[in-house]
């Protein structure tokens, strides 16, 4: 009897290790499948599928630490950061959590303040984590990210300073120290402190000189105290970029409200019609044309026909509005510069060419995708522009 008994329970211990096991292994796979499936959900944007499918798993098997990691980056990617924040300290509780796990979840964590506005938290792990060799790039640059949130400039220029890296968020370091201190040059100026707001911004200008940034705000700083100063930080801001060269013609303009500057800005507008490297600009035309100078402002024009579809295009508007403008016999230069004006720069809209956010003010850092200096302004004849290109297609 005893013997049958043992024997019986050997067969029973032989079934269920033959039996069991591969059944169990069946269970694993269908598992990892599933977790790779989530994955790939939510590698393709389908986070809604990718949710319901990690949070299936937890229930599975809540020992998951990958799982873990997974769910919290997607609640904090919805929106939902306490729930990341407590999936992450849920795991950073675990007194058996590896080093180098533990620090990828508090890495999460810091993300989670940060997205949960509790920047003095994030700031705190961010900190001690980039003491560890492999962190402390992508430390650097999450703080110079919440640096720039909290608009804390000193800090985000010390921070790219401790890294030796030439990029930081794709972006050049030396680009955004130069953004860094003109934001720093521009609250000076803010304040009244115009000499301070100089300095600052010809540092600026030197850590990177082929940024346009800091020649726009040299020439708006100078603009009311040296007119002479102001027109030559515009004119080199239009040969650093030539995508802002309507924008900057029309601030160039705007210094003739003072009367005195008159002759200076003509000068200015002449000298940078010469410039053949320059794109078609309606307003040195007009301006050149209703200031009395025709035959410059006809050679200038003439320059341009047939250069290219869009000059050609400019050129076609800006003499029908010219023409247009002469038949109303209200023959001022003030009247015909007012009503340029109102055609021209009725205002420039500034788009992200990054995100294709439209802003009615010039964003250096652009709020809706977080890059700098992808805003462009542009004007309704662009549009126009724009619009009959992409019908001709
Ligand atoms: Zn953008």
């Amino acid at each position: 009897m005893i013997y049958f008994i043992v024997a019986a329970v050997a067969i029973t211990s032989i079934i269920f290790y033959y039996y069991y096991k591969p059944e169990k292994k069946v269970t694993k796979n269908v598992f990892n499948a599933e977790y790779y499936r989530g994955l790939n959900y939510l590698l393709n944007n389908k986070e809604d599928r990718a949710f319901k499918i990690f949070t299936a798993l937890m229930d599975v098997d809540s020992s998951t630490i990958e799982t873990h990691l997974a769910l919290g980056g997607l609640y904090r990617k919805r929106g939902e950061f306490d729930k990341a924040i407590l999936i992450h300290q849920n795991l950073l509780s675990r007194p058996t959590l590896e080093k180098e796990l533990k620090n990828q979840a508090l890495y999460e964590l810091a993300k989670d303040f940060h997205s949960a506005g509790l920047y003095d938290r994030s700031e705190k792990i961010f900190k001690n984590l980039s003491e560890f060799d492999s962190y402390a790039l992508s430390c650097y640059e999450e703080l110079v990210k919440l640096y720039e949130v909290i608009k804390d400039w000193d800090k985000a220029i010390n921070t790219i300073n401790k890294s030796d890296s030439v990029e930081i968020n794709n972006h050049p370091r030396d680009l955004l120290i130069s953004h860094y201190l003109c934001e720093i040059s521009n609250n000076h100026y803010n304040d009244s402190e115009i000499e301070r707001a100089v300095v600052v911004t010809k540092k600026s200008l030197k850590i990177s000189p082929m940024s346009l940034r800091p020649y726009l705000q040299l020439g708006e700083y100078y603009s009311e105290t040296d007119v002479k100063r102001s027109l030559q930080y515009y004119t080199q801001a239009i040969q650093v970029d030539t995508d802002f060269s309507k924008y900057i013609i029309s601030k160039i303009i705007n210094l003739t409200k003072s009367e005195h500057n008159s002759s200076l800005v003509m000068d200015t507008i002449q000298s940078l019609s010469g410039e053949s490297e320059l794109p078609f600009i309606p307003g040195v035309y007009v301006y050149l044309l209703y200031e009395g100078n025709d035959t410059i402002a006809s050679s200038y024009i003439k320059r341009y026909h047939g250069v290219s579809d869009y000059d050609d295009f400019t050129i076609n508007c800006t003499l029908a509005t010219v023409e247009k403008n002469d038949m109303t016999k209200i023959p001022t230069v003030d009247n015909m510069i007012n009503s340029y004006k109102k055609i021209f720069d009725k205002g420039f809209i500034f788009l992200c060419s990054n995100c294709g956010y439209k802003s009615n003010i010039l964003n250096w850092l652009c709020p809706s995708c977080n890059n700098w200096n992808s805003s462009k302004p542009i004007t309704s004849f662009d549009l126009i522009e724009r619009g009959q290109k992409n019908a001709g297609q």
